[in-house]
């Protein structure tokens, strides 16, 4: 066995875990998958880092500290942390150690940890009995533009259906400097920005309460290995620059954005709330689900190429819950796989210019729009600017985000009888300070 043949094993279809809600085909934590959190719990609310097997969580902490997961890094305290970076930091060899250790302790035929009833209640803590923390410190966020199909949908809108593409729109993955103080974990509430309101009945704007509060379904991928300050990361090699990716709701109150936008882009309509869900799956557990980017068209300039496939089949989906309601709408379904601009060329594009990128960098994919009505992943497009109120199961029609509803996005790969998911990313909004 090599290093190698070691990490292929962990995607074998066929592998099966001790852990039987693992085994559930519709279980986002499969032993295929082995997502990185950060965790407390109930007995012990010391933050530290875990990763998800069906409904329960490994401490990596107490695993270490018991013998069972060994790190060849010069440094290797790095597991009863509240954040994963400086696990990160160690690098992909470790990564892919943890993994490899992590699967084979996992496996259904492993008893050493399987029939060790007393070193189980140490390492394993239930989903249930734990909370879940933001798992990266993040020292920069960005956010993209990479779906064309919501790029023309929103040119369409406010600007003009026949030119809704501006041209450099094709050339290079579009992107701004976002905010990455607000960015939050799944579950915190999220309040209603205030801010300047520009009605199209009056001259100038009034200051209120965001009016047109809405969602954009995104996925963020998190920098594993930075780059110096002018040293340019090639499209070749970005993919290994990557730790893992996250689902991201990248809130926008598009009143506010609409009026501010002009010309340096979103500022207050965004910087409010960025959701991230709890768990980073790795490029090595998606893997199996990579498939070929949409053509290019125009064929991109030299330093955006890269060969073979870069996107990723995973499901995506948007739920919105009011505050009254048991049961949640699903209000979007859609497809990474859609997305015109790779996660590898965004990040070549992103240091070209010799920006350097740190560890837990989180990068945004923009706003995933797939070509159907019902694939959109804003209720900007769903509803065409509020002109088409979307029909909930309960809690009447929607045009934008009322206060007490509760939006989850949804992100899984279905493998032959398994699952590499997301979690949830979820937030509900409480109402704007008066
Ligand atoms: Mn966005």
């Amino acid at each position: 066995m090599n290093a190698l043949s070691d990490l292929q094993a962990t995607l074998d279809p066929s592998r099966r875990s001790w852990v039987e809600s693992a085994n559930d085909s519709t279980n986002d934590f499969s032993i295929q998958n082995l997502p990185f959190g950060v965790f407390s719990a109930r007995q012990n609310d010391a933050r530290r880092v875990g990763v998800a097997i069906g409904d329960e969580i490994v401490d990596l902490a107490a695993l270490q500290a018991a013998g069972l997961l060994k790190l060849s890094a010069a440094k290797t305290d790095v597991f009863a942390r509240d954040t994963l970076n400086d696990f990160i930091a160690l690098g992909r060899e470790t990564w892919r150690s943890v993994r490899v250790q992590l699967s084979a302790l996992l496996a259904r035929d492993t008893a050493m940890l399987r029939d060790d009833a007393a070193l189980r209640a140490r390492v394993l803590v239930r989903q249930a009995d734990a909370k879940l923390h933001l798992p990266v410190h993040i020292p920069g966020y960005t956010d993209f533009y990479s779906s064309k199909e919501h790029a023309t949908n929103v040119g369409s809108m406010f600007r003009d259906p026949k030119n809704a593409l501006l041209p450099n729109w094709s050339e290079m993955p579009i992107g701004y400097n976002g905010r990455a103080s607000s960015v939050v974990v799944s579950g915190t509430p999220v309040r209603r920005p205030n801010g300047q309101l520009k009605l199209p009945d009056q001259e100038r704007p009034v200051f209120g309460a965001c009016r047109k509060l809405d969602i954009e379904l995104e996925t963020g991928f998190v920098i594993g290995a930075g780059n110096a300050l002018g040293e340019p990361v090639a499209c070749a090699d970005a993919e290994a620059h990557i730790f893992g990716m996250v689902l991201l709701n990248d809130w926008s109150a598009r009143d506010i954005q609409q009026w501010e936008y002009v010309p340096l882009g979103p500022f207050n309509a965004k910087t409010f709330a960025t959701t991230i869900s709890p768990w980073i799956v790795t490029l090595d557990a998606l893997e199996p689900f990579r498939v070929a980017q949409p053509v290019q068209e125009p064929a991109p300039l030299a330093y955006l190429r890269h060969e073979g496939r870069h996107a990723f089949d995973i499901t995506l989906e948007v739920t919105l819950r009011p505050q009254q309601a048991k049961r949640a709408s699903t209000i979007a379904r859609t497809n990474f796989r859609h997305m015109y601009w790779t996660m590898a060329q965004q990040l070549a594009h992103h240091t070209v210019s010799g920006c350097n990128t740190r560890v837990g960098d989180l990068m945004g994919s923009g706003t995933i729009s797939g070509p159907t009505d019902d694939s959109f992943g804003s209720l900007l497009e769903l509803t065409w600017n509020g002109n088409k109120p979307l029909e909930l199961n309960e809690g009447g029609t929607r045009s934008f985000i009322e206060d007490g509803d509760e939006l989850t996005l949804l992100g899984w790969c279905q493998g032959d009888g398994y699952r590499v998911g997301f979690g949830a990313c979820a937030g509900e909004i409480v109402p704007a300070l008066k």
